[in-house]
């Protein structure tokens, strides 16, 4: 089974092809070539980077294409963002039925790349926004951009439990989508009580023969659609004032210490595997000298999608704990994208888009 030690990676098989940095080396030989080129330094300038991959940076990258500001997307070493880890997809206009999350990204990632955007799946270092062009260090490559989109989304939670760590990939997941598979006809537990949660034990049941959900209160965070899918699903056992105390097993899990949170009475439950779905942290670290976090670390914007640095924008789960949707994404990334095209235009980076570009 994987590790998602970050939670945002995808499944093992990417759908994503990925391209590399060479292609930016051979567009640049051309005398017509993209203005986003590779220089001598091995430097690549561009007028927008966005950083991440997901609805808000795909959705972004789908529009500043089609504004020809000839986007880099620095992707990620694990592309495609949370619906990587998610199964169906119910709630995505457009899809009657429903759709696979990967294949909702890697639809978005080749409608982006049809526009010329240029997808580098690496992880940044670091970045320097203290002046203009601003800079961006990822595996080595140092990348200007006039402005910047960051959509660097959210990464899934742990309990902070050393069993837990210690187990992780031996019967410890957080990302069903990946694991399920193989916990085929075996016992095993999903915590939380979000919609995470009730999606994956729901999902889960596709595999194993019973799953226990177990949840800390007894009221979940959830859709009340979701919990009434659970509670109706046969494989699916609900354990309320329910909390982990311990995951079990030496080189493999083998069941889990439990504790009732209203008596404080442990008890002992056989499982194979656990799935942690508590919920997400925002990935926010490289950003953080140069940019204001709100208490729960998630990125604060000033007017929709600014931040305190002009020509620095923010779309997506980095900086929305409240709505945290693929839709909602997309839209912040659609919104980061206008808002850059027309900033760069206001400091005559770029020349005036016309009306249909977008
Ligand atoms: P969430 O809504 O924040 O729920 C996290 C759950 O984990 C809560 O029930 C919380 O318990 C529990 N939890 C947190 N820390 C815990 C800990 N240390 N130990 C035990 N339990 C812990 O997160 P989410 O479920 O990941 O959902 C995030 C957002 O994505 C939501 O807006 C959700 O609607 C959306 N989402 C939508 C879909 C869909 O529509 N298909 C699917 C997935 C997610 P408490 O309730 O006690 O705090």
């Amino acid at each position: 089974m994987t590790d998602q030690s970050n939670g945002s990676g995808p499944p093992s098989s990417s759908p994503f092809g990925g391209l590399s940095i060479s292609i930016l080396d051979e567009e640049a030989k051309g005398a017509s070539g993209p203005s986003t080129v590779r220089t001598a330094e091995g430097r690549v300038d561009a007028k927008v980077v966005i950083i991440g991959s997901g609805p808000a940076g795909l959705t972004a990258a789908i529009y500043a294409s089609r504004a020809n500001l000839e986007p880099v997307v620095l992707a990620g070493s694990a592309p495609g963002g949370q619906l990587m880890l998610t199964s169906d997809v119910e709630n995505y206009p457009g899809f009657e039925d429903a759709i696979q999350g990967p294949d909702l990204m890697a639809a978005m990632r080749a409608q982006a790349e049809r526009f010329g955007t240029r997808m580098i799946d690496v992880d940044i270092d670091r970045v320097d926004f203290s002046e203009r062009p601003f800079r961006i260090w990822a595996r080595g490559v140092e990348y200007r951009a006039q402005a910047v989109i960051i959509a660097t989304g959210a990464s899934a939670l742990w309990l902070g439990l050393e069993s837990e760590t210690r187990l992780r990939g031996r019967g410890v997941s957080a990302c069903a989508t990946c694991d399920g598979f193989f916990f085929k006809d075996r016992e095993i537990a999903v915590i939380g009580g979000g919609d995470t949660a009730l999606e994956e034990a729901t999902y889960l049941t596709r595999f194993a023969t019973k799953v226990h959900l177990l949840h800390r209160r007894d009221t979940f965070r959830g859709s009340k659609i979701m919990v009434d899918r659970a509670a109706a699903h046969d494989k699916i056992q609900i354990h309320t004032n329910t909390a982990v105390a311990e995951v079990m097993g030496d080189s493999k899990v083998d069941g889990l210490r439990l504790t009732d949170t209203e008596s404080g009475e442990e008890r002992h439950l056989p499982v194979d595997g656990v799935f942690i779905a508590i919920g997400y942290r925002p990935n926010t670290e490289a950003f953080r000298d140069w940019l204001d976090v709100d208490e729960k670390g998630y990125l604060v914007v000033h007017d929709e999608t600014g931040s305190k640095i002009e020509g620095v924008f923010i779309a997506g789960d980095v900086h929305d704990h409240r709505y945290r949707q693929a839709v909602t994404a997309a839209s912040d990334g659609c919104k980061a994208a206008i808002d850059a095209e027309r900033w760069l235009e206001s400091e005559g980076i770029t020349e005036a888009a016309s009306a249909s570009a977008w």
